[in-house]
């Protein structure tokens, strides 16, 4: 796959010069210090060498034509190295490829792939594909054959590793290391801003965790205040409409008695113009009138009295709390009560037959009313309130017996002060009259008054409800909530239930506060962030698994191609050397190197002479070390083959029955990799296919010209 290599202004090359390679076999030949190792160089700085050293210089500009007389120094050295690759070995998409190293005086080094400029990184790992690389186990230098014999045993696994072609992993296997470094500073730097931003997410979400409660304690209280605010307000309004008609009908009947009772104290003002009784009589009717009027006076406050404390039943709340609305009220049938007494009383003493039936009629259909009244009075109040109940209770029973005993006592009085009036005529018959019907009709004012006493009261209480509803309506609209008319209905007690559940719940909302709406944003866009930034965790993780994972798989293929190849190796190791020193075995062994567990096996050489007991590498003659490197390094070439071997005097030290030996080698290994073969030997010259001359003038220029195998014979050594 070779075809040619081009040196230019290379070390001793000062002038462009070219070796065709047309043939698997080509040996360069000429005398010493003419150039030839140059061109092993050569290869190894196209090939992309970084070792001065392996190129036997000091610095990049030792590379460079250093100038003589007639031909001034150069600026650059260049090699071009051109291969065949229509069987596509190397993994570009091109029948031939042109790979070509320059390096300048400054040492700046330029690369390029078909003449485009590329990365040294470019060319290792195009090469690397093919079984070819820097690292030199195809290029032996003069001297270095043995230098497998020389390294420890982990460089020695290292030079086989590279001849196995196993470089490609390890460099995979650095390649997934620098990921893994890679991936965990990103997973510490993602864990980092995670860390950071936590303790701001975790108090937003307190937020939004509080912002919820608030909204559902928002709305479960929407939906009760909504059912309490529906029922209060029928209740008002209906409380409302029924004061207000309840005050319509006391209100007429109070204008129409004030007007009656002005009428008759005209009346009776008129009747008392008239002649004066006799002194005594006028004396004793004025002292019981006196009497009448202060008992009557005692009488009507007692009424008020029993008005108020029947007004206070009212007010205490009942089990049944819009029935006593609705029935008769208290002060009528006291009224009714006293109005009887007094008809009973008018009844004695009525002469005309008319007004008696009349009287009688009304006595017996209020005694009927009376009677069946009594019957519903009863009602069940619950036990807190029936003490007060029952204060109230008594001090009305205490009340009416004293009326009642009023009662007697008026009766006692109108009959003695109707004895004396008899006594002054018809006159004072009519007056009697007169003051009967006033204090009736007082009487009866009087109990329309506390009536509205009553009502008024009611009304009082019940704008006091009103503005208090106002109140908490208002609060919950502070509080963001519309309460809306419902169309479930509840119960008063239900109401009630609802209003404390109203007020916990109210109480609850207010310790939670508001929650700032400028959180709601933030929230999402931090925890956005933290999804972000816990996928990419995730995913950081995984790949840094995978990685490891890859590692060792990695590792594992490494370590049985390793074996495998060693396996190989040795079987062909063991058939040159018995070859090379006809008879004899030799092998290479796996030996841990260091104690620790996962520390890689070296390798160390076992060597066994025909008819000398020599085991050790060390114990072996110049030549021997030079036979044993030749069968190593052609049985690495064997099992895996790399495209071409450049051996530089591997067969300086080889006495003329190994030289043939070594010539036969040479055309087995012909089959599988192209050979370069730099050689003073005529065994070697023979075996090759093409020959090329290196000389040098007196200049010190090297020059290359295809050879005879005649004109090469005529260097080599005999
Ligand atoms: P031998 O057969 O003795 O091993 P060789 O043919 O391999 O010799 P080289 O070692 O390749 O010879 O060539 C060495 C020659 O190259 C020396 O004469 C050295 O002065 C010359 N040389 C090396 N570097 C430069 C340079 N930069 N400019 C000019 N000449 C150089």
């Amino acid at each position: 796959m070779l075809k040619s290599i081009e040196l230019n202004g290379f070390k001793s090359f000062a002038r462009k010069s070219e070796i065709l390679i047309d043939s698997p076999t080509v040996a360069i030949v000429g005398p010493n210090g003419s150039g030839k190792s140059n061109v092993a160089e050569a290869f190894r700085f196209v090939l992309g060498e970084q070792s001065m050293k392996s190129l036997r210089c000091k610095r990049g500009e030792d590379l460079i034509w250093a100038g003589n007389k007639s031909i001034p120094r150069a600026n650059r050295a260049s090699v071009k190295v051109v291969f065949d690759n229509s069987n596509k070995i190397l993994d570009i998409d091109f029948d031939e490829v042109v790979i070509e190293r320059i390096v300048y005086r400054d040492g700046t080094n330029e690369y390029f792939i078909n003449k485009s400029k590329v990365r040294l990184k470019d060319v290792v790992t195009l090469l690397a594909s093919a079984n070819i690389g820097s690292s030199g186990h195809h290029i032996i230098s003069q001297g270095e054959a043995d230098r497998i014999l020389n390294a420890t045993p982990l460089q020695r696994r290292e030079i086989l590793e590279d001849a196995l072609g196993l470089r490609i992993f390890h460099y995979r296997k650095n390649e997934a290391f620098r990921k893994l470094k890679q991936t965990s500073v990103h997973i510490q730097e993602v864990e980092a801003s995670i860390r950071e931003i936590k303790p701001r997410f975790s108090f937003l979400q307190r937020q939004m965790e509080k912002r919820q409660k608030a909204q559902e304690l928002k709305d479960s209280l929407k939906k009760e205040f909504s059912l309490y605010f529906t029922f209060e307000n029928s209740y008002l309004q209906e409380l409302e409409s029924h004061i207000k008609n309840s005050k319509d009908i006391p209100k007429q009947k109070i204008t129409s008695l004030e007007k009656e009772i002005e009428t008759l104290k005209a009346k009776l003002a008129q009747l008392k113009q008239k002649p004066k009784q006799d002194k005594e009589t006028e004396k004793e009717l004025q002292k019981i009138n006196k009497q009448i009027e202060k008992l009557q006076d005692r009488k009507n406050e007692i009424l008020h009295l029993l008005g108020v404390l029947d007004g206070k039943l009212e007010v205490l709340p009942t089990g049944r709390q819009t029935n006593s609305q609705f029935t008769v009220s208290k002060e009528k049938l006291l009224f009714l009560r006293s109005l009887l007494s007094d008809l009973k009383i008018s009844l004695s003493e009525a002469s005309p037959a008319i007004l008696k039936h009349s009287i009688e009629h009304a006595v017996s259909s209020l005694t009927k009313f009376l009677a069946d009244f009594d019957l519903t009075g009863g009602q069940s109040v619950p036990n807190d309130i029936s003490l007060q109940r029952q204060k109230i209770l008594q001090q009305k029973t205490q009340l009416e017996k004293e009326k009642n005993e009023i009662d007697g006592q008026l009766k006692q009085l109108f009959d003695k002060r109707l004895a004396l009036q008899k006594q002054e005529g018809q006159n004072k018959d009519d007056v009697y009259k007169i003051q009967i019907e006033i204090a009736q009709k007082s009487a009866q004012l009087q109990e329309l008054k506390n009536e509205m006493n009553l009502l008024e009261i009611k009304e009082k209480e019940l704008q006091e409800r009103k503005s208090k509803f106002e109140e908490d309506v208002a609060e919950i609209i502070a509080l963001g909530i519309r309460p809306v008319e419902s169309n479930e209905k509840i119960s008063a007690q239900e109401a009630s239930a609802l209003k404390n559940a109203i007020q916990k719940k109210k109480i609850l909302l207010e310790e939670l506060g508001s929650v700032d709406e400028a959180f709601v944003d933030e929230y999402k866009q931090v925890k956005e962030r933290i999804e972000f930034l816990e996928g990419e965790l995730a995913d950081l993780k995984t790949s840094g698994t995978k990685l490891v994972q890859l590692i060792k798989d990695i590792d594992k293929e490494l370590s049985l191609r390793f074996e495998s190849g060693i396996l190989k190796i040795n079987e062909v190791f063991a058939e040159f050397f018995a070859i090379l020193f006809g008879g004899g075995t030799a092998k290479l062994k796996l030996v841990k190197e260091d104690t620790q567990e996962d520390a890689k096996d070296g390798i160390e050489i076992a060597v066994a002479i025909p008819r000398k007991k020599v085991s050790t590498l060390e114990a072996l003659s110049g030549g021997e070390r030079a036979l044993t490197s030749i069968a190593l390094i052609f049985a690495m070439s064997q099992v895996n083959p790399p495209p071409f071997l450049i051996l530089d005097e591997t067969d300086a030290a080889l006495d003329e029955a190994n030289s043939r030996r070594y010539a036969e080698m040479i055309v087995k290994l012909s089959q599988k990799s192209q050979l370069i073969l730099i050689t003073h030997n005529r065994e070697t010259m023979v075996s090759a296919g093409e020959l090329y001359g290196v000389t040098m003038g007196a200049d010190g220029v090297s020059k290359l010209l295809s050879v005879k195998l005649e004109e090469a014979l005529s260097v080599a050594k005999s």
